[in-house]
């Protein structure tokens, strides 16, 4: 299980990516997480102003 960036939602304004403990979040057009390196921690998911991301099922 990992957060997951819904790519409707991601505005790219790099928040989640600079409060990620482990560097898990790549930027790009729409940002996304690596599942193999997020440890479930939820910091990006309070943070992104949009909502855009979630826990993964
Ligand atoms: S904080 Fe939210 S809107 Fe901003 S880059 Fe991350 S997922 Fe996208
Ligand atoms: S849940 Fe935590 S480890 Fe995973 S991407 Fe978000 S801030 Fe990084």
């Amino acid at each position: 299980m990992a957060y997951k960036i819904s790519a409707d939602t991601c505005v790219a304004c790099g928040t989640c990516q600079s409060e990620c403990p482990t560097g898990a979040i790549k930027e790009g057009d729409v940002y996304s997480i690596d599942p193999a390196i997020c440890i479930d921690c939820g910091t990006c998911a309070d943070a992104c102003p949009t909502g855009a991301i979630t826990p993964g099922e």
